[in-house]
């Protein structure tokens, strides 16, 4: 594909994090939720293609249940994002309807991707919601996903799941939202002197030491999962933003063109091309 300038997007993904999700003391982000889908919804009436790769079906599992930690069993595990997922679809189907607007599940794992005929499947329904102006919201089938030797169903995360989504459905920018205003030298959280990088355009090995290991409390993907996501980008040469998803209404600054966040783009790419 060829890149778009941030002004000339029309078709976006956008990936919420579970950390932006779920409050730190287990319950739902409703706030969050609301305002992610008043803009999406605004977006999408203003004409963008929008669509949403949403995480949060343990957490939102674990807040059903009222247990503070994941299972330790995968069975109980996929178990509870069964429970959370269809909790969190029933909370975005009551928000987007509460501003007219059409939303749709559509739960993905790696070997329906990977298989042509599925794969052109999954392309096509995205395709058709688009044009019904309906805004699909996706995540792995976290209740059926699993790696086994010969049989790998998993993405990875949702960060991975995201990047091959804006592949699939061909979109002109990805805009990933977490816990943390973009790409930091360090770990912000850890490292005090950590300094935000407004621009990447190559992942080089020092990036990924600057990216460490895990993430959140109930965030599984971390900033090299970011990274592994953001190599999927630059391999179409297409465009990443990683931004804090606190206030989701950040992705209407984000479109304006303002500068926020991480952007994640090769050097040919010039803003305002
Ligand atoms: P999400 O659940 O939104 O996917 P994660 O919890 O997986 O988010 O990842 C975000 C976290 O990654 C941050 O809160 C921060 O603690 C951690 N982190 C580690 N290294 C970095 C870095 N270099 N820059 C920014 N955040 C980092």
């Amino acid at each position: 594909m060829s890149r778009t300038s941030i002004q000339s997007v029309k078709r976006l993904v956008v990936k919420v994090g579970t950390s932006s999700l779920i409050l730190p003391n287990g319950k739902i982000n409703l706030r969050a939720i609301d305002q992610m889908a008043f803009t999406l919804t605004t977006l999408n009436n203003q004409g963008y293609e929008v669509i949403l790769v949403s995480s949060g079906a343990i957490g939102a599992g674990l807040h059903q249940l009222g247990l503070d930690k994941r299972p330790t069993t995968i069975s109980r595990q996929q178990a509870v994002a069964a429970i959370g997922q269809s909790e969190l679809i029933k909370i975005y189907n009551q928000r987007f309807q509460y501003y007219n607007q059409t939303s749709a599940q559509v739960l993905l794992t790696r070997d329906v991707v990977d298989y042509p005929e599925s794969r052109k499947n999954v392309i096509n329904t995205i395709q058709e919601l688009l044009e019904m102006k309906v805004i699909p919201i996706i995540n792995e089938n976290d209740s059926v996903a699993v790696d086994e030797l010969d049989h790998l169903t998993k993405f990875g995360d949702n960060d991975q799941l995201s990047a091959i989504v804006a592949h699939l459905s061909d979109a002109d920018l990805l805009i990933m939202l977490s816990d943390i205003d973009g790409f930091y030298s360090a770990n912000p959280n850890t490292d005090k002197n950590a300094t935000l990088y407004h621009r990447i355009t190559d992942i080089t090995d020092s990036l990924e030491a600057a990216a460490g290991g895990e993430g959140s409390r109930f965030g599984t993907g971390g900033m090299s999962s970011k990274l592994k996501a953001a190599k999927r980008i630059f391999a179409r040469d297409s465009q990443m933003i990683l931004a804090n998803g606190e206030e989701p209404s950040i992705i209407f600054d984000i479109l304006e063109g303002q500068t926020i966040g991480t952007l994640f783009a090769s050097s040919t790419y010039t803003e305002g091309d």
